[in-house]
């Protein structure tokens, strides 16, 4: 019953989204890293000539970066290590940027965690 009772607030209450397709390939994405846990892919509208999205493969409660829970933390980790093993893989090593909406404010619109890679030109900041 504990282990249940541990489990359940990693339990996903929000309906899938089309990041869960894209898991299964039910819909085609141009993919460029894959392992057990996590899944790079190029974002369908890049707003930089290098730009990729990095997923869990499940989402484990991971609607937003706010839901995070200590149980997280290894995935989140591996997360951001995925994403510079590919940014290097794609020659961002001139510099490159990851980026994670969160929520309404964050502008968020796919309500499965993502890390943003952006890159390949010379990036300004502030962000919008
Ligand atoms: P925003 O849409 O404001 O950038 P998110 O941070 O939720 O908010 O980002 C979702 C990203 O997913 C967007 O950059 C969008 O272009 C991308 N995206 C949506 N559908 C697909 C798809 N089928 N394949 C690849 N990227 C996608």
């Amino acid at each position: 019953e504990a282990a249940a009772k541990a489990a359940a607030h990693l339990a996903d209450t929000e309906p899938p989204t089309i990041f869960d397709k894209i898991v299964s390939k039910e819909i085609p994405a141009n993919i460029i890293y894959e392992d057990d846990e996590a899944l790079a892919f190029r974002d369908i509208q890049p707003q930089a000539p290098v730009h990729f999205l990095v997923i869990p493969k499940k989402r484990n409660g991971l609607t937003r970066l706010s839901k995070a829970s200590p149980e997280h933390k290894a995935l989140l980790g591996h997360l951001m290590w995925v994403a510079q093993h590919v940014a290097m893989k794609e020659n961002l090593g001139d510099g490159f940027r990851v980026v994670v909406n969160d929520g309404p404010n964050g502008c968020q619109s796919v309500y499965h965690l993502h890390l943003h890679i952006m890159g390949g030109r010379q990036l300004t900041w502030p962000p919008g």
